[in-house]
């Protein structure tokens, strides 16, 4: 069914991207608009799980995936006060091809769309979409530079999706009462290939290498009752991320002396969209469900779309018989995915020294006497493989 259809994707992130390029490899004309001047991504790094792994692979960049990102061997729970471990979490039993890792967003990317462009992917720069509306999408179609409307529009534009309310009506997110900093440095304190997460009363701070181990990922959560409008175009002054985070050890005062210029992002509520799908349009990725970053998911998310997306479509009798497939079976897992992100926060995050103290004595024993009961609860997510033959059958 794919064959010759012409699908203008909005958006040229890693769910738009990715989308592209599965649509690209099943036989459609594929326009990409992206409203910036170039294809890039803002300093920070991702952790692609299995799940999301077994889509890069899928799409035939596996090897070059993992030839450019850290193999992650463990998730370090620590305690904030001097960084001792209170439990970890072993990964490198994984196989290669099903493995945990780090990436520096701007290397996924590049990825993407040099895989995008070699298949054919037309992809344009500064195009800023105003609207898309469902049964009368833009007219823009790249196959022959012409303009013509496009068979499917693809709406991967993100968080502030133009077309997610023209599908849903106006949603009003709301402030979770919690920021966070994301900042790079380069890696002076030898950290390992591990996720270190330093679990502090109302704040927890992430770290991880990036690039072959020489640079550092941070990401670091507070609770606060005034909030930052959304986004990632908020600079912060270091100093304030500093003193959020005084009372830390181990490794973290040394990490966080090197930060220059740190994002920093209100984080908010976004219900998952009801509707994904109207004639000839569809969501993916963030603008359709939006999560909260503490299962490390989102991008995640937007690549098992992206995949689900196409196998879909290359089914189904017609374009929207495949689009009520495609969120058929991404609804559910998704809503699962943002509700045990959402609740994942507060465990890290316990204020009263004597429950943290039980709470981490109990994290301990578990990691010692049933190892296996830690990771394993995070199966249903990094063991799904929708790539799997079968799949949607
Ligand atoms: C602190 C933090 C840490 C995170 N860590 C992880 C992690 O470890 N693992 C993980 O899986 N996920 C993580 N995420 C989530 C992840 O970054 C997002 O879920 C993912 O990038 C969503 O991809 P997307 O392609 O849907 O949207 P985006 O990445 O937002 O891409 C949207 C693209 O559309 C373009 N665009 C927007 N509007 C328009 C328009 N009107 N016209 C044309 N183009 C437009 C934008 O310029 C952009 O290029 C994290 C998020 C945060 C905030």
């Amino acid at each position: 069914m794919l064959k010759g259809m012409e699908v203008t994707v909005v958006g040229g992130g890693i769910g738009g991207l990715a989308a592209a390029l599965a649509l690209r490899q099943r036989g459609a004309e594929v326009c990409v608009l992206e409203q910036a001047e170039a294809i890039r991504e803002v300093g920070a790094g991702i952790q692609v799980s299995p799940n999301g792994l077994r889509v890069l692979e899928a799409l035939g960049l596996g090897a070059a995936f993992r030839a450019a990102t850290v193999r992650g061997q463990a998730v370090s729970m620590r305690d904030f006060r001097r960084g001792r471990e209170v439990v970890s979490l072993d990964l490198s039993g994984l196989p290669e091809a099903q493995s945990y890792r780090f990436v520096h967003r701007a290397d996924l990317i590049d990825l993407l769309a040099a895989a995008s462009r070699e298949a054919g992917v037309r992809v344009r720069l500064l195009q800023a979409v105003r609207a898309i509306v469902p049964g009368d999408p833009p007219r823009v179609v790249c196959r022959t530079g012409d303009e013509g409307r496009a068979d499917l529009v693809i709406g991967a534009e993100g968080l502030h999706s133009v077309l997610r309310p023209a599908l849903n009506g106006a949603a009003a997110p709301f402030f979770t009462g919690q920021v966070a900093w994301r900042a790079v440095v380069p890696n002076t304190v030898g950290h390992p290939a591990e996720a270190r997460v330093h679990m502090g009363p109302g704040r927890h701070l992430v770290s991880y290498p990036l690039q072959g181990g020489r640079s550092v990922n941070i990401v670091a959560a507070e609770e606060r009752r005034d909030w930052v409008a959304e986004g990632w175009s908020h600079s912060d002054d270091p100093a304030n991320l500093r003193r959020a985070f005084a009372g830390f050890g181990g490794d973290v005062p040394a990490l966080l002396e090197q930060v220059e210029a740190p994002g920093l992002w209100g984080l908010f509520r976004h219900p998952v969209a009801r509707v994904w799908h109207g004639a000839g349009v569809a969501l993916l990725g963030d603008a359709a469900h939006p999560t909260l970053p503490f299962m490390a998911q989102g991008a995640n998310m937007a690549l098992e779309d992206a995949w689900v997306l196409g196998d879909a479509l290359e089914r189904a009798p017609d374009i929207q018989t495949g689009l009520a497939a495609y969120q058929q079976r991404r609804e559910a897992r998704v809503r699962r995915v943002v509700q045990a992100a959402e609740g994942n926060a507060w465990k890290y995050h316990l204020r009263n020294p004597l429950v943290r103290g039980v709470a981490h004595l109990g994290l301990g024993a578990v990691g010692r006497l049933a190892p296996g009961r830690l990771v394993g609860q995070f199966d249903w997510i990094y063991r799904h493989d929708v790539t799997a033959p079968g799949q949607g059958a």
